[in-house]
């Protein structure tokens, strides 16, 4: 392995090829785009990478091949105690593709200037596979390792449902897996500062403890098909787009979990905020009044969802179709899966079907758990003014995955704060980006995490 990087780079600091910001800019580089049903994806390029990486320090990865080109890459690094219970960290080395043409930088360079590292990916989430990439040839260099043993995998296809990846493997390697309990992967540990009613700053990191569930939905709804100028005729596009009307403007009520309360619970407290989560309207209060920046995630998971994204009907204008189909994407708070569905069917009426896309319970762990007191511990040994904070995640991960196993998954894939308040961006947009230093101290927090744990 080289052992510097040829990053371009605005400052005169030269990064190690082995180092988080040398190892992120180099997978930066290697398209991993995924773009589902659409085109399929391919991380072998990624794989290959990782793989020399780990063998050039020593360790022995494997490569499980769900398909072509669709690799996951799994390590098994012994701990020194074998009483503890295994653990997990998994990471996606696919991206969602990059429209080019509308990035200031090429999507793929994994350069660095004004002090962020540039490409797709590089929040989402190539940056925590540097990090625990780093960590581990950071233990081969100074002759340690984790106290539990401890499973890493690099897994393939987690933006188009996993299918050639976490789903994969769950259902065709559970051995991998066996004697792991707890895991951690995207979705919590990034820094986000809020100001206090006295006007001084707070930062949080949010770190997820549940995620609501996916019920991704076709509709179809069916009539007389006929003549487009039959009057009161009984018409799949009116049956459709009325149960549509009735889904798209339901007001879903409040939902709060433990991981929600207990971040509404702990936001308000630390920023000074009178709150009353007793009845909803004080917790609409809360999420107003913690801010926009801290609300994020929050506000989605606080209560179900249901967004038509599709139609589906018709091919000439004076022809009433006999089908009509739309699809929505539902999302479930944990726990509430059976009365959203009687829900739907009460909104849906009597003359629209649903069929299940996908179905995946939403998931929770236990905020009070050795794992929830270590990653707060990791991040406070680097932070300690960090408030860390459960948080329930609005969309999903590839932890619904390997939750099935039994294992219970958090979202801690840590960022530090950039002095001149930089913040990471563009994850699944434009422009994506993460500061440089943000990287840098993410990297030592991870490691304190995976060594101390
Ligand atoms: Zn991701």
């Amino acid at each position: 392995m080289p052992t510097e990087t040829s990053i371009p780079v605005s400052s005169p600091v030269v990064y190690s090829a082995t180092s988080a910001v040398g190892i992120c800019s180099q997978l930066l580089r290697i398209d991993s785009s995924n773009y589902g049903s659409a085109g399929g994806g391919d991380e072998s390029k990624v794989a290959e990478y990782i793989m020399a990486l780990l063998r050039s320090v020593g360790y022995e990865p494997t490569v499980l091949e769900s398909a072509p080109g669709r690799a996951n890459v799994l390590l098994r690094v012994p701990g020194t105690d074998p009483t503890l219970d295994g653990f997990l960290v998994h990471g996606h080395m696919d991206v969602v593709p990059a429209e080019a043409d509308q990035w200031s930088v090429d999507p793929f360079c994994g350069d660095i200037s004004d002090g962020y590292l540039w490409g797709r990916g590089a929040t989402d989430m190539k940056d925590m596979v540097a990090s625990t990439l780093s960590t581990l040839l950071r233990w081969k260099e100074h002759g340690t390792g984790p106290r539990r043993t401890m499973v890493f995998a690099f897994v393939a296809d987690e933006e188009a449902d996993g299918i050639f990846g976490s789903g994969w493997l769950v259902a065709n390697h559970p051995e991998w897996f066996t004697g792991v309990v707890a895991a951690i992967s995207e979705g919590g540990g990034v820094p986000v500062e809020a100001r206090h009613v006295d006007g001084s700053v707070r930062r949080f990191y949010p770190v997820s403890a549940a995620e609501r569930g996916i019920a991704h939905m076709t509709l179809r709804a069916t009539g007389a098909s006929g003549h487009g100028s039959r009057p009161d005729a009984d018409n799949a596009v009116t049956h459709l787009i009325d149960a549509l009307g009735r889904i798209a403007h339901h007001a879903w009520p409040i939902a709060l979990i433990p991981a929600s309360r207990a971040f509404l619970e702990g936001t308000t407290r630390a920023l000074g905020i009178a709150a009353d989560l007793s009845t909803d309207a004080g917790i609409e209060a809360a999420l107003r009044d913690i801010g926009e920046d801290l609300r994020g995630d929050v506000r989605p998971s606080s209560r179900c969802s249901a967004n038509p994204t599709v139609l589906r009907a018709g091919y000439k204008v004076n022809v009433i179709p006999g089908i009509a189909e739309a699809e929505i994407d539902v999302r479930t708070v944990p726990g509430t899966e059976d009365a959203l569905l009687a829900q739907i069917d009460l909104l849906l009426g009597s003359r629209v079907t649903r069929e299940f896309i996908s179905n995946q319970p939403g998931i929770s762990a236990p905020l009070d758990s050795v794992w929830f007191s270590a990653i707060a511990a990791a991040i406070v040994a680097h932070d300690d003014t960090a408030i860390v904070l459960p948080y329930c995640l609005g969309g999903g991960t590839d932890a619904k995955a390997f939750a099935k196993l039994g294992i219970v998954c958090y979202g801690f894939s840590p960022l530090g704060q950039d002095p001149d308040g930089r913040t990471g961006s563009g994850m699944h947009g434009i422009n994506e980006r993460v500061p440089v230093v943000a990287l840098q101290i993410g990297a030592a927090i991870l490691e304190s995490f995976l060594t101390e744990v």
